[in-house]
């Protein structure tokens, strides 16, 4: 991207230097104005501003690739020290649809060490291949040299749509590499389809806090990129025909295994989180639990209806109960069954991690509280009160009283 001045349209008169929110432009009086290109963003504010259309920015068009090159669905085998990611499963599934419709291979692409367990557990799946890149190096995740290592497979092989979980891990390196192929990516998706007369991947997700859903298509650059919510595909059954995918093993370039960030310190997730995004029941406590020994009240409604303990970021910040509990813009996304929202108001940053719930039961004391409009089920009152009264009779039906 460039920005350059149009000497012979610019009369100086300034205006694009009080429009510029870096402070980037100059102009001395009746000459030329002067862009600072260190500290211009290229936000367009000065072209917007000038009346004489005398500042242009330019963006270098990328040379126009054959798209026909690019074939087969990718999955990307999220794995935690050797053991596969459930959404990988879920993935799989899709993938297999869509890999169908399109008439191409179904592969998984795993990056780690130590993962022959986890290549046969996922050699029984109904896929064509699975990429195995296997280091010491890539034991650890780390988004810059994940990232490095599947820009360049996907430059060398070239799929046509590449699909990860949208988890920690998928979210943050699969935009590194998005940004490194020059493709778009859309995050967060809930559904996923071939077009039958196009053949582009239909790419669904929730919009402007899940008030519509939005369906992107990535028609000029190559691999359709999409991150995917846990629980939104059903896990793909295991293969039944005794047949197995190729296992293809492949060795990065070392020069790919560099990386600006260093691990100092691994710091386990605590249990809850992992049930948390995979629970199909989530009670939630928020700043309305008042103190952080109610969240025993909280805990021994999840335990009862099985089910895992979530938090609104009021209570995370309080330090009533660990981080990796919160759920939310700056949490998990969670997609559970059933989110019971307790004492939680439900600002839109906690919404956009657990609005797509199958069914949301808040309780909450003022009835105008934000979380009673996603709601399907809601008590006015106090949760000190409702929820030992609902742990009670959940026991009680189960003849756990
Ligand atoms: C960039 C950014 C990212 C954020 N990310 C997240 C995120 O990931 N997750 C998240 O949750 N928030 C997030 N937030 C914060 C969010 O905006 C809210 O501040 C937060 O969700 C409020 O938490 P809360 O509902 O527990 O508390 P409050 O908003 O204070 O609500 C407490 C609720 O409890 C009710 N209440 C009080 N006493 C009782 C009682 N005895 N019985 C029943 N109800 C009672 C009140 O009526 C009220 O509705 C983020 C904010 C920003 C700016």
């Amino acid at each position: 991207m460039s920005i350059r001045v149009i000497e012979d349209k610019c009369n100086g008169c300034g205006l694009c230097v009080k429009s510029c929110p870096q402070a980037a432009i100059s102009v001395e009086p009746k000459k030329m104005a002067i862009i600072d290109v260190e500290l211009c963003n290229y936000c367009g504010s000065c072209v917007s501003a000038c009346n004489f259309k005398a500042i242009a920015i330019e963006i270098e068009k990328q040379a126009q690739e054959d798209l026909s090159q690019y074939k087969g669905v990718w999955v990307f085998g999220e794995q935690y020290k050797g053991k596969v990611s459930p959404v990988v499963f879920e993935l799989i599934g899709v993938g297999r649809q869509l890999a169908d419709d399109r008439g191409c291979d179904l592969a998984v692409v795993i990056l780690g060490d130590n993962l022959d367990e986890a290549v046969a557990d996922l050699a029984e799946y109904p896929l064509d291949k699975v990429y195995v890149y296997e280091a010491p190096e890539l034991a650890q995740y780390d988004g810059e040299r994940y990232s490095r290592v599947l820009t360049d497979v996907v430059r060398e092989l070239k799929p046509e749509i590449m699909l990860a979980g949208a988890t920690t891990t998928g979210r943050s390196f699969m935009s590194q590499v998005a940004i490194k192929v020059y493709t778009g990516l859309t995050a967060d998706c809930t559904g996923l389809a071939i077009g039958k007369d196009d053949g582009l991947l239909y790419q669904t997700r929730p919009a402007y806090g899940g008030n519509i859903m939005a369906t992107i298509l990535c028609p000029y650059t190559r691999p359709q990129m999409a991150t995917v919510r846990h629980k939104v595909f059903p896990t793909s059954p295991k293969r039944t025909d005794g047949a197995t995918a190729e296992i293809v093993n492949l060795k990065a370039k070392p020069q790919l295994f560099s990386s600006r960030s260093q691990i100092l310190d691994f710091i386990e997730q605590c249990e809850a989180t992992v049930n948390l995004v995979e629970a199909d029941i989530i009670v939630s406590g928020g700043r309305g639990i008042q103190d952080p020994s109610n969240f025993a009240q909280v805990e021994e409604l999840a335990k009862a209806l099985g089910g895992a303990v979530g938090a609104s970021r009021a209570a995370v910040d309080a330090g009533w109960i660990p981080y990796c509990h919160q759920v939310g813009q700056t949490g998990k996304t969670v997609c559970p069954k059933l989110y019971i929202a307790c004492g939680i108001s439900g600002a839109v940053q906690h919404q956009a991690g657990m609005s797509s719930s199958d069914m949301i039961i808040a309780i909450n004391k003022d009835p105008d509280a934000p979380i009673f409009q996603i709601a399907n089920f809601g008590f006015v009152g106090d949760c000190l009160e409702i929820i030992p009264m609902l742990t009670k009779r959940i026991k009680a039906m189960r003849g756990e009283a």
